[in-house]
């Protein structure tokens, strides 16, 4: 067994030998919200924003992007489960913004090893063994922090599947301080009607 899935094991043990009450926690979260963000190992929504088990759906890819898949999954919130106030956090210093889909393809070429990066941008250590497959997906990288929330906000606001009366909060996580700053912005564009 490897050092950190033995951790794991070891520390679930320790969290589900004090469980308690949460076996009766509802399925619906309990603060109606949902919250899209970044994969990002530095952020942590459930202390960020106050949660606890059975308060929120927390939905998390590369970026905190409103894929279709993140949409899905936002869509379900609502329509089984009840969440009617939504946020969309993206974060300062995220790793969406530096790189492009060019790059990220080029990288995959090049081979599956992890790439390095430096000043002077991503490398790979083509080594072999990479493919093209990565030059057909859009990777959905950043290039403007605030102008990549707005966008994510207004393309879940646009999804006909997405009702009116839901607000939708855009902000940025300051990695720095741990301060979530508005996007009035992108406030504006998902605000309920
Ligand atoms: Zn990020």
């Amino acid at each position: 067994m490897s050092d950190v899935l033995h951790e794991v094991l070891s520390a679930n043990s320790d969290y589900s030998s004090s469980f308690g009450d949460k076996a009766t926690l509802a399925m619906p979260p309990k603060r109606r919200i949902a919250i899209l963000t970044c994969m990002d190992a530095r952020l942590d929504p459930v202390k960020f924003a106050g949660l606890e088990e059975g308060d929120a759906h927390v939905i998390r890819n590369a970026g905190g992007r409103a894929s279709d898949d993140a949409i899905r999954s936002l869509i379900m919130s609502h329509k089984l489960l009840g969440t009617n106030e939504w946020f969309v956090i993206h974060h300062t210093d995220c790793g969406m913004l530096t790189f492009t889909t060019e790059i990220m393809g080029d990288l995959l070429s090049g081979s599956l090893k992890t790439a390095s990066v430096d000043e002077t941008g991503w490398h790979d250590s083509n080594a072999g063994g990479g493919t093209s497959d990565g030059n057909y997906i859009n990777w959905l990288t950043i290039s403007d922090n605030a102008k990549s929330v707005v966008e994510d906000v207004e393309r879940i606001r646009s999804n006909a599947m997405v009702p009116l009366d839901i607000p939708i909060y855009g902000y940025i996580y300051d990695c720095k301080t741990g301060e979530l700053v508005e996007i009035p912005a992108a406030t504006a564009a998902g605000k309920a009607s």
